[in-house]
């Protein structure tokens, strides 16, 4: 038997077709079956041309096609800046200590208006899912102080009407902690409903969200409770381990995330997804990821997710240090038993 159902890969910083064509093979070959496009401010302002011909490039052959928000307002992850910040200064989150912070507000109607725009074109271009990357309010450690976002008017009226008080000026206590993650379950509600009533239904919705199972620390919001989102067909968990301090066990933190995840999405009917880290990898420790991999397995999980391409190398602060090898221990161990 296979190992998983769906192996895909998130794929940018190309948009040349005969490349992509190339590469594409290298991936068939490789035994993938999906690829993730990452679909940016840039791309949608210079080149949604480019997107919609390889979203459609993927599908003729054979690729189940994914597409996300990359980086977008930087309130979704990603490496990508955005243009929608500098054309609206007023729609930027205001931080607990009064500045404001640049990521766009999910409350703010105007980013809402743009990210209709995007999921237009995102649905327009026939992808077969959107994938809504780790949504997201901003905390900040400043010295002692932990800065949190947001403040600005729409929240705080938010806040009032759900609390029936004034939002804290400082303290993230736990009412500000339940309406951050209310607003983010009900931002990925609305776009959902919107992309799938504009697709006639067929466009799938993934979502992808931290967790304190998945190493996330961030008061944000967690894939355990976004599991009652009815618009959401997919829930996704990312453990990446290049962040954590000192000699993590790799496959313990995977598994534990990995097996979280699949028991909630197996009570909640929806289908998990797991991003292994396939970039940041240093020399000499490529294999680090068949610890990831063998977690995977053995959660049962069947959807197994690349991030990206090629070792990372098509970014360098992402790239790992030998791109080359780390993908060809990706690719085996993917394609391997488990001994
Ligand atoms: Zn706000």
């Amino acid at each position: 038997m296979k190992n998983f159902d769906e192996i895909g890969v998130s794929y940018f910083l190309n948009r040349h077709r005969g490349h992509f064509l190339e590469d594409l093979k290298t991936l068939k070959k490789a035994g993938f079956n999906s690829v993730l496009h990452t679909f940016s401010e840039a791309d949608l302002l210079y080149g949604p041309g480019n997107v919609r011909d390889m979203v459609a490039i993927s599908r003729e052959k054979g690729f189940t096609a994914w597409i996300s928000p990359w980086g977008v307002g930087k309130a979704f992850g990603g490496e990508a800046l955005s243009d929608f910040l500098l054309e609206n200064t007023s729609a930027w989150q205001v931080m607990s200590d009064g500045k404001k912070y640049p990521a766009a507000c999910i409350n703010n109607p105007m980013f809402r208006k743009f990210m209709l725009q995007w999921t237009d074109a995102a649905v327009s271009y026939g992808a077969d899912a959107i994938m809504w990357d780790e949504p997201r309010f901003i905390t900040e450690q400043k010295g002692k102080k932990k800065i949190w976002g947001c403040r600005c008017p729409y929240c705080r009226e938010s806040y009032e009407i759900m609390n029936l008080k004034s939002m804290p000026l400082f303290k993230m206590d736990e009412s500000v902690k339940n309406f951050r993650e209310l607003s983010i379950k009900r931002f990925i509600s609305f776009l959902s409903a919107y992309a799938k009533e504009k697709s006639g239904g067929k466009i799938r919705i993934s979502a992808l969200f931290t967790s304190p199972s998945a190493g996330g620390i961030s008061p944000n919001s967690f894939f355990e409770s976004a599991a009652n989102l009815k618009a959401v067909d997919s829930l996704g968990c990312a453990p990446y381990w290049f962040n954590t301090p000192g000699r993590l066990d790799i496959y313990g933190h995977s598994l534990m995330a990995a097996k979280n995840l699949k028991e909630i999405c197996d009570m909640s009917g929806k289908k998990p997804h797991f991003w292994l880290q396939g970039f940041g990898l240093k020399k000499g420790r490529e294999t680090d990821v068949l610890k990831a991999i063998d977690a995977v397995k053995d959660s049962g999980i069947r959807n197994l997710w690349v991030w990206g391409f090629n070792g990372g190398e098509m970014m360098s602060s992402l790239s790992s240090e030998n791109p080359e090898k780390t993908w060809s221990v990706i690719v085996k161990g993917i394609n391997s038993g488990k001994d």
